[in-house]
């Protein structure tokens, strides 16, 4: 009989249907049948090969092949929808969390937002403050300092002057990296700046949103030199906050989390409750007040008035 052809390493770009597109690691762009895994799987159909995934594929012809083997995932980002989770990509080292010092301006109340994510699914952000040379960049210095002392890096860049792009491929080198921030801020242009001559792997996916109506969204994922690879994916790049309740968000929340255990009720939010620990330490300024501010719009804005 016929020999198999041997088994190629890749890594899976979108899934639609019981399709995918497989980047191979020695760059061939191929379009795999899922079916394979599903029948070996006893496990329920949804996420068994998502965007991120390292898999082992078998290529039939030049451009189509069939997934043979999922790799084990770590640090994946997922949301729970009805009761199921569905991830939405695999293998994430970093969020990398694009914003700009302007045009649009900078909103550090929407960093936050992306932090507690990042924080909700234990992967490492990156902020990076775009188009720095656009403004003067001492007048963001105050802003990155906070996130500093809470161990987060920040990356002030600019696109068009090259300002850190060096840095900022270093970083992303054999990382696997999702992409989110408003669109305009220059998350293309940064990886134009980093990774020039991209080998773009673009896929148009249609699938039922959940009023029943059909919507395109594309996931790409950009292969990075070297190793590793940064993933822009629907759901990531503007994502809301999800799965998430009021009470959790300041223990998400590195510089909250040391009070919260010391206020006088259990279940305080840390809003108008007496004898706040989290209050007293915004009073005094071991909280930064600018924080503590984004936290309650947070929980105003994005929880308490989602939830009625
Ligand atoms: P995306 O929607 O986040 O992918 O943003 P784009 O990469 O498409 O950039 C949006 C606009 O911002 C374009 O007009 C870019 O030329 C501009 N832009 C991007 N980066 C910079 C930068 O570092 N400095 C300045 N001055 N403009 C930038
Ligand atoms: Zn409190």
């Amino acid at each position: 009989g016929r020999t198999a052809s041997p088994l190629v390493p890749g890594r899976v770009t979108c899934v639609y249907g019981l399709n995918s597109i497989v980047l191979t690691d020695d760059g061939q762009r191929v379009e795999c049948t899922i079916r394979q895994i599903l029948k070996s799987l006893s496990i329920e159909q949804r996420s068994a090969v998502v965007a991120g995934d390292r898999v082992q594929i078998r290529i039939e012809d030049e451009h189509s092949g069939t997934i043979e083997h999922v790799e084990p995932r770590r640090g994946v980002i997922s949301r729970t929808s009805r009761g199921q989770q569905h991830i939405l990509v695999a293998n994430v080292d970093y969020l990398l969390i694009v914003t700009s010092a302007a045009e649009p301006d900078l909103k550090p109340a929407l960093i936050d937002r992306y932090l507690l994510t990042a924080q909700q699914c234990s992967l490492r952000p990156i902020v990076v403050i775009n188009k720095i040379d656009l403004v003067d960049p001492a007048s963001y210095q105050q802003v990155a300092a906070v996130y500093a002392t809470m161990g987060i890096r920040v990356l002030m860049t600019s696109a068009e002057s090259g300002l850190n792009i060096e840095y900022l491929r270093a970083l992303l080198h054999g990382k696997q990296t999702a992409l989110s921030g408003q669109s305009g801020v220059g998350k293309s242009s940064l990886l134009n700046a980093v990774q020039p001559g991209l080998g773009l792997a673009v896929a148009t996916v249609s699938r039922d949103n959940q009023k029943g109506r059909h919507t395109t969204t594309a996931s790409r994922l950009f292969p990075i030199d070297g190793g590793g690879a940064v993933f822009d994916t629907p759901g990531i790049r503007q994502f809301q906050l999800w799965d998430i309740t009021a009470e959790e968000v300041a223990g998400l929340m590195p510089d909250l989390r040391p009070y919260v255990s010391q206020c006088r009720y259990p279940n305080c939010l840390h809003l108008s409750e007496n004898e706040c620990a989290v209050k007293d330490a915004v009073a005094d300024g071991r909280i930064d007040a600018r924080r503590y501010d984004s936290y309650c719009h947070l929980l105003e804005d994005d929880l308490l008035l989602a939830k009625k």
